[in-house]
């Protein structure tokens, strides 16, 4: 490609409206143009990078016997009302109605789309097992779309669904899909971490998640060096906390104007945060339900609402926590409480003499005990694992870290293949429902994390994998017909070894040229300058960055032997 002729230009300010590296980087490598919040562009060099990524895991899909068709994106409400995720995702999903009124949506996960299909082909057992994917966009109205293709509403996903008649046929196709995965990701040049995770809204027995380790994760996981145990941190268990051996106090209320908050409290009473009990207020599916964990301690949701089986779960605002405590937001406590159910993560029994809010504006109850002074018949895990807890496995120091989830393998079971009736007729003539896994691997999050764990501060490291092209050839002069000229054979010996090439045959100082390269990342860059007439090029590798000068020819040679490797 010549880059005069190429749609393409770099800036040289960090966008203000980007908030990591790698999105900083898409944009000013013009990788990437945004059209609206969590909605973007994908401009020509973006898109080749993401067209490679896409066929890296088309070729892996297909060696794993897996077969590619497309459905729609645009789905008729009554497959999702069906299996009941129309409300599950709620105002998460895109959804409008036709000109006739009839409800529609843009697919978010085609789960029900699959079952619905596949159960007019699949009606035997002998037409199974089968693994079929799509590579299409999916959207999402994301609540706070974030770090530019990290979070976006609009993203391609490579979604996978297999079919089999039995468990172990379930447990033979999931591994393949695992393996397959595995390649997937290391071509694309990724350092992984494979994480158990939470089935959540997708119902099903065991699941895991591909993830990234960075910073801008929306994710957090667990892992232990001691015995290799791994999970996202919303599935990771806590360990049982010691009982306390202090004798239990009176209880007693304690005014305590306008402290609200437990750092609030913390600064009235001079206690740690660890000596409270916090009560929040969630919404469980309409119904008002407390959630009381140690002061110091977070509330896992995906925990708390793994074990309420509810569908929604959202923090209450004022007005409800005003109803439900008679006192303004701060002072929410146990004690006569109007809640449905009061949710009592399994540390606070063995706290003594704790404080908690008295359900009235301004006071707190202290020298509180669980057992004595109030009791749930809902004890349980819901507070996140954190530093300095042990390995829910070995007891060993666990490691937490934010990552960015690219892949995410299911075991279904039957949950949409009941739901949508995919049903065969087995040996016996007996009809069950088909045994299902789902399998999905967000394409431009890849990409994005590709650049997060690749990049330093003049941008981009493409792996030759996903380079939107492998080698660019720089003329330092683009006047001097000797390095034009030499410039210009380099680029042809190397298109003609069907190496992905450009020239940077623009009108520009040799500084602009150098710095573009360096920011769009391409993995191998040939010089052509000052020893021109000699045939001397100048070769760098975009990674490494050591510059060696080298005859023309050996230059190719070299470059073809790197990649072909
Ligand atoms: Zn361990």
């Amino acid at each position: 490609m010549r880059m005069s002729q190429m749609l393409f230009s770099t800036q040289r300010e960090a966008p203000s409206e980007a908030e990591a590296e790698s999105h900083v980087l898409l944009l000013k490598a013009g990788m990437i143009r945004r059209l609206a919040a969590g909605v973007y562009a994908l401009m020509p060099l973006g898109f080749r990078v993401f067209k490679r990524i896409e066929n890296i895991i088309r070729e892996e899909m297909d060696a794993a016997g897996a077969q590619e068709l497309i459905m729609s994106a645009l789905l008729p409400a009554e497959y999702y009302q069906e299996s009941g995720r129309w409300d599950v995702f709620g105002t998460e999903m895109i959804k409008f109605k036709d000109r006739n009124g009839r409800d529609f949506c843009l697919g978010p996960t085609h789960e029900e789309i699959f079952a619905y299909v596949l159960r007019q082909e699949l009606q035997s057992y002998k037409a199974m097992p089968k693994t079929i994917y799509q590579i299409q966009s999916k959207y999402r109205d994301e609540r706070r779309p974030r770090f530019g293709m990290i979070r976006s509403r609009e993203f391609v996903m490579k979604d996978a669904y297999s079919f089999d008649v039995d468990e172990q046929g379930l447990d033979a196709s999931y591994q393949k899909m695992y393996d397959a995965y595995c390649r997937i990701f290391d071509r694309c040049g990724l350092q992984y971490v494979v994480v158990h995770a939470d089935t959540g809204a997708m119902g099903g027995s065991g699941s895991q998640e591909f993830m990234v380790k960075s910073d801008i994760g929306d994710d957090t996981i667990v892992s232990c060096a001691g015995c290799g145990y791994a999970a996202n941190s919303e599935l990771a268990a806590c360990p049982d906390a010691a009982a306390s051996t202090e004798t239990m106090q009176q209880m007693e209320k304690v005014h305590t104007p306008n402290a609200g908050t437990i750092e609030e409290l913390v600064g009235f009473f001079g206690l740690g945060a660890q000596k409270f009990a916090k009560t929040l207020l969630y919404i469980a599916d309409g119904k008002i339900i407390a959630a009381m964990v140690r002061g110091d301690r977070e509330i896992n949701e995906t925990k708390l609402k793994n074990y309420l089986k509810c569908a929604s779960l959202d923090l209450a605002g004022a007005a409800d926590v005003r109803q439900a405590t008679s006192a303004e937001v701060g002072f929410a406590g146990p004690l006569g409480i109007k809640a449905d159910r009061v949710i009592v993560d399994k540390e606070i029994p063995a706290m003594r003499n704790f404080l908690i809010g008295a359900n009235e504006t301004d006071y707190h109850y202290k020298g509180v005990n669980y057992g004595r002074d109030f009791c749930s018949d809902d004890v349980c895990d819901i507070r996140l694992i954190e530093k300095g807890d042990p390995c829910p496995v070995c007891g060993a120091e666990i490691e937490i870290v934010s990552a960015i989830e690219v892949g995410h393998i299911f075991k279904l079971g039957t949950k949409y293949s009941e739901a949508m009736g995919c049903k065969f007729l087995d040996r016996n003539a007996k009809e069950s429902p088909c045994i299902m896994g789902s399998y999905g691997i967000g394409l431009n999050r890849t990409m994005q994390a590709v650049i997060e764990q690749s990049c330093d501060k003049d941008g981009i490291i493409w792996p030759d994998s996903v380079a939107p092209y492998n080698v660019i050839v720089i003329p330092v002069g683009a006047a001097n017909e000797e390095q034009m000229a030499l410039a210009e054979e380099v680029y042809q010996k190397l298109l003609d070894a069907g190496i992905e090439t450009m020239i940077d045959d623009r009108d520009e100082r040799a500084g602009v040229k150098f710095k573009d390269a360096d920011l769009i990342g391409i993995p191998h860059r040939i010089t052509v300058g000052r020893r021109a007439a000699e045939g001397i090029v100048e070769y760098k590798p975009r990674r490494a960055g050591k510059a060696v000068e080298l005859n023309a020819d050996e230059a190719v040679v070299k470059i073809i032997e790197t990649i072909n490797v």
